[in-house]
């Protein structure tokens, strides 16, 4: 599958651009207009420079060929007619999915592999909306993929055994670790073990049991890992976990989703990327 078309540019769909053209992929970036197809010239300076700071081999000459080897459309039928293969990464919002799969059913070519990237949806949601259900599957990515590089690749119970092998093999292809997820589960193996650490995390807070200082210094003397809740907490940044939290069923997130409000969000301490969450970074 040398032919990718990428559906949505923003966070994660310009990363899974870049990264494909960087591992060498013909790459089909496609946007709702040509005015936000405009502004990636910006992301791949960003992307260029993470790439250079992050991997050793990286070098300008091959980040230059990546940005050769992506062409940009806002027209879709255009934007997927040579795709062996198209990753979907518009907004996390069920109608929106099934609205653009429908529209891609009708325009592209009868052989072309349909992905998802949804973090929480499942396959099996999307599929009848495809045309193609046996085709279909999820690929999922993790944010900063050059770096945290898991490729977890799940079907529904109707998706062809044959093709979910072909998007493993894509997915090392473009420098991924396949996660073959085996049956459907909402959050895959990643956001299955990650959101119950985070809410346990959480719920020490939230308790008094112990300060986000010294359940992160817990976690990592204890088991020797790179960082605790809170520094992932401020990794992810404070508006996902707040929304989790308003949704939760459960006194103790919503709770704490109240005091990332007052404490944090109101104040502007959104997390790492705003230079202050739990912690203050330079
Ligand atoms: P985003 O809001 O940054 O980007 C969405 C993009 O889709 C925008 O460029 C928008 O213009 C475009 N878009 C909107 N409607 C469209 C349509 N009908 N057709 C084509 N493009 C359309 O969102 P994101 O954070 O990149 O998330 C995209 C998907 O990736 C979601 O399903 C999300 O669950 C998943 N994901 C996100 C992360 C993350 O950390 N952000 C990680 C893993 C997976």
């Amino acid at each position: 599958m040398q032919n990718l078309t990428v559906l949505g540019t923003g966070v994660l769909g310009s990363q899974i651009i870049f990264q494909s053209a960087y591992a060498g992929k013909d790459v089909v970036a496609y946007d709702l207009s040509d005015e936000i197809l405009a502004k990636l010239a910006d992301r791949w300076e960003y992307l260029k420079a993470a790439y250079l700071r992050d991997l050793p081999d990286a070098t300008p000459e091959k980040l230059d060929a990546a940005v050769a080897r992506i062409r940009t459309s806002a027209d879709l039928a255009d934007a997927v007619k040579d795709a062996d293969i198209v990753i979907e990464a518009v907004p996390e919002r069920l109608d929106i999915k099934q609205q653009t799969w429908e529209d891609v059913a009708k325009v592209a070519p009868e052989t072309t592999v349909f992905c998802t990237n949804s973090s929480t949806l499942l396959p099996s949601d999307i599929a009848p909306f495809t045309g193609r259900p046996e085709k279909f599957l999820a690929l999922h990515f993790a944010n900063e993929v050059w770096k945290f590089n898991t490729g977890e690749v799940m079907g529904h119970a109707g998706t062809d055994p044959q093709v979910f092998e072909q998007v493993a093999q894509f997915a090392e292809e473009i420098g991924m670790v396949p996660i073959r997820v085996r049956k459907e589960q909402p959050g895959y193996v990643l956001n299955s073990l990650l959101v119950p650490f985070l809410n346990a995390g959480a719920a020490l807070f939230v308790k008094g049991v112990a300060s986000p200082e010294d359940i992160d210094r817990t976690w990592k003397i204890a088991t020797g890992a790179p960082s605790g809740p809170f520094e992932i907490f401020d990794v992810v940044g404070m508006m996902t976990p707040y929304n989790l939290g308003m949704s939760s069923s459960d006194p103790v997130q919503q709770e704490f989703a109240e005091i990332l409000k007052r404490d944090y969000i109101d104040k502007g301490y959104l997390g790492k990327g705003s230079g202050r969450g739990f912690y203050t970074y330079e």
